[in-house]
């Protein structure tokens, strides 16, 4: 028996959650602000962003959107992100990524005061996950811990293998499941573009969590029985349907959930936690600086 790991029952109840706490601030005349910049001509980052803000508008949080035009001086989104730290209305600010070419995304990332880093990409909250005293948990990786508990997936002792090292995944995966206590405590191994072997490290795994943005790269033959498998990938790959493409993730859907105990579908898997996610770090932004504290799960 495999279970279907259903992510969007999983971030409604952490919405909800979130959306108790968001009465609770406004009880105490708090209400949470995220801000969104975008600069950026993509599809996919508008289509995210609106995502993002339809989220807010649903819980109760303020969003406040802002575009760049992707030719602008860089300076044009620097001094944004820098009237946004000073506005006391804004808890939370996000700047979609990727940005255009002559924008520094380290600058941008150093620039959002890290308070207000709700995406926790700022050297300061790094350096607070990975020393075990997070502020802002990264939200797909946090969404990913959500997931296993919610699945009753107990990782301590377990052995984890997170394919991708990238900064906004992988790594912070990585150091999640290697800390002390609920949901972490599992033996990591963190492979990328240049491991050898890949499939012996991921047959070796109790725990695969795939982020290599490499479409349906893993499949059955890479796992063992009774392997949990969390696909963050979402990957458009061409399709004879109106649209021109579809979504697929990283794992190879269908022989993977052969070998599966519990499979995460894409979509409907991974991605809903991660707007949940944010959602919970722009309330416990708001809660953080308003003094006024909340329950969050
Ligand atoms: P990046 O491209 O930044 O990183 C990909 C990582 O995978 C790199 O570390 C790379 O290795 C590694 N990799 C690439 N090819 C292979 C391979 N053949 N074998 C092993 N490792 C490989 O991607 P992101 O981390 O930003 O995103 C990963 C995926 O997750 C994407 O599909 C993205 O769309 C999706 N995503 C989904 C989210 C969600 O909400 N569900 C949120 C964020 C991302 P190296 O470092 O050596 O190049």
């Amino acid at each position: 028996m495999t279970t279907i790991i259903d992510g969007n029952a999983i971030a409604d109840q952490i919405r909800d959650d979130v959306s108790d706490c968001t009465d609770r601030l406004a009880s105490d005349g708090v209400t949470p602000g995220l801000a969104t910049v975008l600069m950026s001509d993509d599809g996919a980052s508008e289509t995210y962003v609106s995502m993002k803000q339809q989220a807010c508008a649903e819980i109760g949080i303020e969003g406040y959107h802002h575009e760049i035009d992707a030719d602008e001086p860089a300076e044009e989104l620097y001094d944004r992100i820098e009237e946004l730290n000073e506005d006391p209305a804004v808890h939370g600010i996000l700047v979609q990524m990727p940005v255009p070419d002559h924008v520094d995304k380290r600058t941008v990332l150093e620039s959002i005061d890290p308070m207000k880093d709700v995406d926790g990409f700022h050297p300061e909250n790094v350096g607070r996950l990975v020393a075990g005293n997070a502020r802002y948990k990264p939200c797909t990786p946090h969404g990913v811990q959500k997931i296993l508990a919610a699945t009753g997936v107990e990782t301590e002792g377990k052995d984890a293998v997170v394919v991708g090292r990238s900064d906004i995944v992988g790594k912070p995966m990585a150091n999640l499941l290697i800390q002390y206590g609920e949901g972490g405590n599992a033996t990591t191994t963190i492979c990328h573009s240049r491991t050898r072997n890949l499939a012996e490290r991921t047959r070796s795994a109790d725990i695969v969590i795939a982020a290599a943005g490499v479409p349906q790269m893993i499949d059955g033959s890479m796992l063992s029985d009774g392997t949990v498998v969390i696909d963050v990938g979402i990957n458009r790959v061409d399709a004879d349907n109106e649209k021109g493409y579809e979504l697929v993730g990283d794992v190879d859907f269908e022989s993977a959930a052969e070998k599966a105990s519990a499979i995460t579908p894409v979509p409907g898997g991974v991605g809903p936690l991660t707007i949940a996610m944010l959602m919970y770090n722009t309330v416990k932004a708001a809660s953080l600086q308003s003094g006024v504290a909340v329950d969050l799960p």
